[in-house]
């Protein structure tokens, strides 16, 4: 069951080919590609996987944080990747 997902983009313009409405974006895999139905404009985008960063805070100056056991769980904040 491998059917990808095509999804043209409204207004955009092919660099290619400057023909507008004809790009289309789709997914394989963990990439993303940018295609045009118009010319033959193929480009790979690296879109940035689900990375969750653990900050572990190993380096504590205090030693009585070390028995509080405090936890501070921050929130990885996710900018909103360009979407088009
Ligand atoms: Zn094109």
């Amino acid at each position: 069951m491998k059917k990808e997902q095509k999804r043209f983009i409204a207004g955009a313009v092919c660099p290619r080919c400057r023909e507008i409405d004809k790009l289309f974006v789709y997914r394989l895999a963990d990439k993303k590609f940018r295609e045009c139905v118009s010319c033959d404009f193929l480009e790979e985008q690296n879109f940035a996987p689900f990375v969750r960063e653990l900050d572990t805070r190993v380096t504590d100056n205090n030693p009585i944080h070390n028995e509080e056991q405090v936890v501070h769980l921050v929130e990885p904040k996710k900018d909103d990747q360009e979407d088009r």
